[in-house]
């Protein structure tokens, strides 16, 4: 593990070193077959042993229902923004709670296959802030609402999801899947592409209620099709193999380190050791309102933008790499997913008082 970097980079991301350790094992000749899980049919029984399994370990870390079906999916959570318009909206309304860039692209797509009605948009604090309660205009005859739990580009991130008064609640987890304990009952469906907190790319992961899987539109690919994927257990066509397995050992990981109550406690201590600091002082700027903040994905800028650009070159230097914010907010961003150790924090802190002191004027 010599000359491995902290990575801060939003998507795909690092993955825990016990993870690529054990791929490492693997890759070669997997359980003494002769060949990587990668060069696998995935209808031999040893494949199919790996992915059954999968789903079983996201079932008891999540602690999700038998009444919700796991489908893994193609697209990246990209393709789910359509494939919940072509299988839940159609031609109905929902309304969409605009919190940042993805939750923008989800209603966009999902337009085009019913009626959206934006419940609230952000773009005034650019994206800074979580609406409260009060702010969501919600329609009575929506089919569903739609959020976005964590918003990767401008750091902001649901405490406590919202009353959707009776609804249906859909979420786009896919920065924020999998580093606490969410109550899955609350929601209708939940997906995520797996490349940040779930493996690498290659997946979107959906946990959706049974009752909500019926025929899609007409003229729906089959690919995007829930009603498909589950007849044929997310294998109308090849599974994206590898990365479904590599979703399997970061499952197992989490179980071994104590679950998502162990993961929480560690993803807080480690986003707090960023935010603590950035409160201490006055030459870095958050981004997002205290009560938005992310426990993923830290946004700050430093006084100037060509300071932002140093910052980031000169952190690449001491190994801490991938800092520069989405050109959406400019600035830095620190994602600190899963598989970022406590010391990776530590040491952005430690170079973050470091360029202050040489650069505050
Ligand atoms: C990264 C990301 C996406 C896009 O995922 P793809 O797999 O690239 O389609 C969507 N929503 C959120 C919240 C994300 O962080």
């Amino acid at each position: 593990m010599e000359n491995r970097v902290y990575n801060f980079a939003a998507g795909p991301s690092m993955l825990a070193d016990d993870v690529l350790i054990r791929m490492k094992e693997e890759l070669f000749n997997y359980k003494d077959t002769g060949m990587s899980v990668m060069e696998m049919s995935h209808r031999s029984k040893i494949y199919l042993k790996i992915f059954e399994e999968t789903k079983d370990t996201l079932r008891r870390v999540m602690d999700i229902p038998e009444d919700y079906e796991i489908l893994f999916m193609h697209g990246g959570a990209t393709g789910q923004f359509a494939a919940i318009g072509l299988n839940i909206l159609k031609g109905n309304k929902a309304d969409y709670v605009i919190t940042g860039n993805f939750s923008k692209k989800a209603a966009q797509e999902a337009a085009k296959y019913g009626e959206v009605h934006i419940a609230y948009d952000g773009k005034d604090n650019n994206y800074s802030h979580i609406p409260l309660q009060d702010e969501l205009g919600l329609s009575p005859d929506a089919r569903y609402v739609h959020i976005c739990a964590n918003n990767t580009i401008f750091g902001t991130e649901w405490k406590s999801f919202p009353d959707v008064k009776g609804k249906i609640l859909i979420a786009d987890m896919s920065s924020d899947i999998l580093s606490k304990k969410v109550n899955v009952k609350d929601f209708g469906m939940i997906y995520a592409g797996a490349q940040k907190n779930m493996g690498i790319a290659g997946i979107a992961v959906v946990i959706i209620h049974k009752s909500l899987i019926s025929e899609a539109l007409a003229d729906t690919p089959a690919v995007l099709s829930y009603e498909l994927m589950q007849k044929n257990d997310s294998m109308y066509n090849t599974p994206a193999t590898y990365p479904i397995y590599v979703l399997g050992k970061v499952l197992e990981w989490i179980e071994e380190i104590g679950g998502l109550e162990e993961m929480e406690r560690r993803n807080r201590a480690k986003a707090a050791v960023l935010y603590d600091y950035l409160d201490s002082q006055a030459f870095y700027r958050p981004h997002a309102e205290k009560d938005s903040r992310s426990l993923m994905n830290v946004t700050f800028t430093t006084p100037d933008p060509e300071l932002d650009v140093l910052f980031a070159s000169e952190a690449a230097k001491q190994g801490l790499v991938n800092l520069k914010g989405h050109r959406l907010v400019g600035g830095l961003r620190a994602s600190i997913y899963n598989a970022m150790p406590l010391a990776g924090a530590e040491k952005l802190v430690s170079f973050m008082r470091d360029f202050a002191k040489e650069n505050d004027k």
